[in-house]
């Protein structure tokens, strides 16, 4: 062992390019049989550990991991990983979710083209012996209209290859500048023009409380009769009973689904239709991809040990020590405010700036900042967003940050405010700490109030007169919704003002709507942190 190197293990098997890259710079043991017994004997001579999904890294080996400095997954899910424990001793985990991108999206490409060419179904037929070269016709899809529904890595790339397949390329994400779609040679339309005008719809969001279902009767509904659907992003996006029905009656042509709500898939009637191509989840899975993911674990865990930055940390870097105490109770502060204003706001983000005020503006507040952009990311991408990689993606998607600080201070030692500019309204709210780290909410566009942040909030803004607050209350109490403090701003009696009431459970969207019916109410959103 060399002792100018760092010591790390690999307990699981990744690609031969992983290891040759780990043992150019490191004391390297490769041990893919491992037992968990095993490894907590021998855990506390690395410096880092490197696995995919077999190793289960809990909370024993990491508190034995006493040289432990970086948990490498060579893949992207990090559930194996007891990523809180980790978070706490300091240790970097790192993931590599990029490294199955161009995997998914040529996946996505043989999806369609084997949907426009019926070749699944053409295969089986040649191979029972048959020829029956009329039932095959398929179609060209040059010329076809692609609608791409989120516009991230995936969908990104796969924009670039359906434009050089010559189609007409035309996408929907609101969390993404018209320029980035532009550059693929596509064109940034709404959700509904992507229904209504594509002959091919491929999804690429993550999935998440709003993407549940994202495709479901309506929009079925509303899409060209002989559209042809693909998901390879995962199982439940698209709403698979109205996905049924709509091949049954006729407007979808065929789907091609590489991911399931159950996977395996069983007694799911989808699998009876010739209509629809299927493959098992199988989007990521190359040799390449293997390769890559491999190459780019090795890359950013030798990077962590090197105190270089890295792009998919998956929890928290450490606080630099003399800031720690002022810093510290902001962050988690600010990534609430950023979940709360990405929630509120409408359209697409162009900026995003912080103001620091008080004892606050003298320290180094990039971290604060950065927490705030994790906030904001973090139900809307799918990757897991970190302090990190939360300005490489602000600034992938041209979303322009900035600071503002000044030592005067108002009625409080420090406030920190989020601005968040759409191409379509702002939103601004303040925050601060009371006492070592209770959090509070202390104004909502320009309005001054008192809100400690908890998991629900229904937001409501309205003219200010007698009656509203009771018939809300009245609604959710009939909903059996319980509330647990209620807040009122407003800037002069009868006028405009804001509410802001903290619920023990989700408000339904069918009370919300009601609510927003209520006279003199302009706004409801209910928001969770
Ligand atoms: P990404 O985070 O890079 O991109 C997701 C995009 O979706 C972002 O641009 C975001 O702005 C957008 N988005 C979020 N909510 C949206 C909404 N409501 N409407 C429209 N757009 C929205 O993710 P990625 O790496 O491109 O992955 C895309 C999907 O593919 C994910 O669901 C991922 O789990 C899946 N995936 C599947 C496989 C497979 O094996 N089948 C492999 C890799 C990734």
């Amino acid at each position: 062992m060399d002792p100018n190197y760092p010591n790390i293990l690999v307990a699981d098997s990744i690609s031969e390019e992983g290891i040759e890259r780990l043992q150019k710079d490191a004391n390297l043991d490769v041990l893919t049989n491992i037992t968990k017994d095993e490894l907590l004997e021998i855990i506390d001579r690395y410096d880092a550990l490197v696995v995919r999904s077999r190793t289960k890294v809990t909370k024993d080996i990491i508190n034995r991991g006493k040289r432990l400095k970086v948990i490498g997954r060579a893949g992207v899910g990090v559930d194996n990983i007891d990523v809180e424990t980790a978070t706490a001793k300091g240790i970097i985990v790192i993931n590599a979710p990029e490294g199955n991108t161009i995997s998914a999206a040529e996946h996505t490409i043989a999806m369609l083209l084997s949907l426009a060419r019926k070749i699944p179904l053409a295969n089986s037929s040649v191979k029972k012996g048959e020829w029956k070269k009329s039932d095959f016709i398929g179609i060209e899809v040059r010329e076809k209209v692609i609608g791409i529904i989120g516009f991230g890595r995936i969908g990104s790339y796969v924009a670039k290859m359906a434009h050089g397949l010559g189609m007409n390329v035309i996408a929907y994400d609101p969390y993404v500048v018209p320029a980035n779609i532009e550059k693929t040679g596509g064109l940034k339309v709404d959700f509904d023009t992507v229904l209504k005008d594509s002959d091919f719809i491929t999804v690429h969001v993550p999935l998440n409380k709003k993407t549940t279902g994202l495709i479901g009767e309506n929009e079925f509904r509303k899409m060209k009769k002989g559209v042809r659907i693909i998901n390879c992003a995962r199982g439940g996006i698209i709403d698979e009973t109205a996905l049924y029905k709509a091949i049954k009656n006729g407007i979808v042509a065929g789907a091609a689904l590489d991911v399931f709500v159950n996977e395996p898939p069983k007694n799911n009637p989808l699998l009876d239709l010739d209509e629809v191509v299927v493959t098992p989840h199988l989007a990521a899975s190359t040799i390449e991809a293997q390769k890559n993911v491999a190459i780019i674990i090795a890359n950013q865990v030798l990077a962590a040990l090197k105190n270089e930055p890295v792009m998919n940390a998956v929890n928290m870097p450490v606080i630099p020590k003399d800031a720690i105490v002022v810093i510290r109770p902001y962050i988690p502060l600010s990534e609430k405010l950023g979940k709360i204003a990405s929630q509120l706001v409408n359209g697409t983000i162009l900026r995003v700036k912080m103001i620091y005020k008080g004892d606050i503006a003298g320290y180094n507040t990039e971290y604060i900042t950065k927490s705030a952009l994790v906030g904001i990311f973090s139900n809307i991408l799918n990757e897991h967003v970190n302090l990190i990689n939360a300005p490489v993606i602000a600034n992938n998607r041209g979303i322009n940050i900035s600071e503002e600080k000044s030592k005067d201070i108002e009625d409080l030692t420090n406030s920190i405010t989020i601005e968040v500019e759409t191409d379509s309204m702002k939103k601004v709210l303040i925050g601060t700490i009371f006492g070592k780290s209770e959090e509070r909410i202390i104004g909502i566009d320009g309005f001054k109030i008192n809100v400690i942040p908890s998991k629900y909030m229904l937001i409501s803004n309205h003219t200010d007169r007698p009656s509203i607050v009771g018939k809300i209350g009245k609604l959710l109490g009939d909903e059996d919704i319980n509330i647990a403090a209620m807040e009122l701003g407003r800037k002069k009696p009868r006028g405009e003002a804001i509410m802001v009431l903290s619920v023990d459970s989700p408000v339904p969207d069918h009370i919300l709507e009601e609510i927003r019916k209520i006279e003199g109410i302009h706004d409801a959103i209910l928001v969770s942190i």
